[in-house]
This record gives C-alpha cells, sequence and structure tokens, in this order.
C-alpha cells in the first residue's frame, strides 16, 4: 500500500474521511437542526455522486482507508445505492460506513450491505415514542425501530446505536439504553452533547461520561477495550456480551490523536469539525481542475488544520455551520 501523504502540520496522519451527501433531513432533532430551520441547498450546489466518487478515489490514493456517509439524512437522497456501489468497488477503502436515523432503513439495510456497505451507525435518542416525537419533532419511531431491527437481522460487521444524551431530556434512559446493547450483542455510543448553530445548547445540558460510566456499572461489569489509537471513542466490553461507549468531545477532547477530514454536501472540504476554515474543491472541480489540482489542494487544506478545537463555551459563542450543515 502507498504511504499515507494525508499529513498534517502536527504529525497526524488522516485515514477517515466523512462525507455527507445532503443537508436535508426527514427529522428536525432539538440538538441538530437550528430551531427556525434550514433553508435547503439548491440541487446543482451539492456534489453530484460522480464528483463524490471522483474525490473518493483520490482521497484513498492519499491514505483515506475508511469512508462514512452522513448528512442531513443520507438515506433522503435518491438513489443513494448508486453511490454505496460505486465507492465499495474502491480497492483501498477497507470500511464503507453509513450513520443514518433509521427511518427509511427497514427496506434498504440488505440492499446496502450487499453493495458494500460494511458498517452502520444509527442514531436513537430515547425507546419512549411520545419522547421521540418531542425530541426529532417528528412521529417516526416505529419506522426508526423497524429500520434498527432490520439491520441487527442483516448482520452488518460493525452496527452502533448513537444516542445523544441530554440533562433533563433523555439522561435517565442511560441504562435502558445499556440494556439494549446486552441484551442484542451491540455497541451503544453515549455521545456528549455539542454546541452548533441555534441548538440550545448550554453546558448544563451536557452530561459527562464520568456519570454515565458511572451509572452503568451499578448495573454490568464493564471492562476497558484498548482502542485503535485515533478511534474518538472510550469502548467499554460488557460481561455477557455488548458493548458500551464514550464520546466525550466535551469533558475530554481527542484532537492530538484526530485522523478525521470532512467533505461538505456542496463539496468543501473542513479539516475540524469545530473550526470554521474550508476550502471548495466542488468549484474547482467545475472549472476544471485536474486530479493533481484537486491534491494540491486537499494538502492545503491540512496545512490549515488546527491543533485543537476551542473550548466548548467558546465553540458555543462562535461562528460555525449548524451540525446538519456540516454533515455529522
Ligand atoms: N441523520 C443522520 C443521523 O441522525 O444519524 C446522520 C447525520 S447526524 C448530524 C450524525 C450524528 O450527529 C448523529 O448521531 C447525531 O446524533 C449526532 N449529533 C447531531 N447533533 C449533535 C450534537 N449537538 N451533539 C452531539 N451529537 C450530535
Ligand atoms: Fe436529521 Fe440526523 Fe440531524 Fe436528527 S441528527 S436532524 S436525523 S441530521
Amino acid at each position: 500500500m502507498a504511504p499515507n501523504r494525508l499529513i498534517d502540520s502536527f504529525g497526524r496522519a488522516h485515514s477517515y474521511l466523512r462525507i455527507s451527501v445532503t443537508d436535508r433531513c426527514n427529522l428536525r432533532c432539538v440538538y441538530c437542526m437550528p430551531h427556525d430551520g434550514l433553508e435547503w441547498k439548491k440541487r446543482d450546489e451539492l456534489l453530484t455522486y460522480e464528483e463524490i466518487t471522483r474525490l473518493a478515489v483520490i482521497f484513498a490514493a492519499m491514505g483515506i482507508t475508511k469512508i462514512r456517509l452522513t448528512g442531513g439524512e443520507p438515506m433522503v437522497r435518491k438513489g443513494l445505492s448508486t453511490l454505496v456501489r460505486d465507492l465499495g468497488a474502491i480497492a483501498e477503502l477497507k470500511t464503507l460506513a453509513m450513520t443514518t436515523n433509521a427511518t427509511l432503513l427497514a427496506e434498504h439495510a440488505k440492499e446496502l450491505k450487499e453493495l458494500g456497505l460494511n458498517a452502520l451507525n444509527i442514531s436513537l435518542d430515547t425507546f419512549s415514542k411520545e419522547r421521540f416525537t418531542a425530541i426529532a419533532r417528528l412521529d417516526q419511531f416505529d419506522q426508526v425501530m423497524a429500520g434498527i431491527y432490520a439491520a441487527i437481522e442483516c448482520g452488518f460487521d460493525s452496527l452502533k446505536i448513537n444516542m445523544v444524551v441530554m440533562a433533563g431530556v433523555n439522561d435517565d434512559e442511560v441504562m435502558a439504553f445499556a440494556d439494549f446493547a446486552a441484551k442484542h450483542k451491540i455497541n451503544v455510543r453515549f455521545i456528549e452533547y455539542m454546541p452548533f448553530k441555534d441548538n440550545q445548547w448550554t453546558s448544563a445540558k451536557v452530561v459527562t461520561y464520568k456519570d454515565m460510566l458511572a451509572e452503568i456499572e451499578k448495573r454490568y461489569e464493564l471492562t476497558r477495550m484498548v482502542n485503535d489509537p485515533s478511534a474518538v471513542a472510550k469502548d467499554y466490553a460488557i460481561a455477557g456480551g455488548g458493548s458500551v461507549s464514550f464520546i466525550t468531545s466535551m469533558s475530554e477532547s481527542f484532537c492530538s490523536t484526530c485522523n478525521r477530514l470532512r467533505l461538505t454536501n456542496d463539496g468543501s472540504i473542513k479539516s475540524c469539525l469545530f473550526y470554521p476554515a474550508e476550502i471548495n474543491l466542488r468549484d474547482a472541480m467545475r472549472k476544471g481542475a485536474s486530479d493533481n489540482d484537486l491534491e494540491g489542494m486537499i494538502l492545503y487544506s491540512l496545512v490549515q488544520k488546527p491543533e485543537a478545537h476551542p473550548p466548548a463555551e467558546e465553540i458555543a459563542a462562535g461562528e460555525n455551520r449548524a451540525m446538519i450543515e456540516i454533515g455529522g
């Protein structure tokens, strides 16, 4: 395999690319979608599937071995299976993953797996139908649960449930999610609530991983698992099967081992989720940039990558796009 060329100014090698395929979503989660909604981008502002595949091939030749499709809700974009098929054919990729709200998953899970998708993260923040409707601002709980059970049945190499934990909103369900992980022998990831534009974040609503861990340990024997050094999660095996993980973006940042790049739906590279600098590849491609030109722009985005993101309060007060616009 060719050496990784995606090295930033602090020596971090990048092997993981998150690609947002759309800014649209069929849910309106309070922690993600700005309260007043968003104006969706026009079709021609988004990268086409051909453009995404061209860039993915370039990134893979430079060192990317894992791609995650995200959004917005990736499954609301028509013809997503074509993109999965084309990305699934890139030899350098070991992992082709997707993060989805699972509303449309039940009927497509099997097909996507057959086309090369081998890892799935599904967002679920509550097991209560009423609470789901309050958080997601749409009544889609039954569809989501059907999608989750379809995915469990398909047997993906990796299947994770993402729960954004918010004090006073759903933190009383942490144990129920640990029970779900143990019962189905899957991974549940508890995510600390992060601040984005207009997303109702306050520091008082952050539940830290130490509190969640202490709660779960009241019922389960947990063993810390050895992670790959760039993993953002702290993973714990549950005695008897299943595992729980914590994404500690707020209480303990993991910038020093960050190996991620993001490609936004409108074709910008974002080298840090919390840093506004972006370099637009779409416009360059549409003006006839060669693969070499695009490689140069990708390398320049790495030069701009900061060593670490600022503290949470500063992020909350600053300028950044909403999570749904960037691609989670
Ligand atoms: N629509 C898909 C979904 O919900 O899984 C993919 C996009 S969503 C933006 C990606 C992930 O970001 C989800 O797991 C979601 O829970 C998480 N997320 C969104 N806003 C967040 C926030 N303010 N803090 C922490 N995680 C957040
Ligand atoms: Fe949509 Fe996912 Fe954001 Fe919820 S978290 S509004 S499902 S993009």
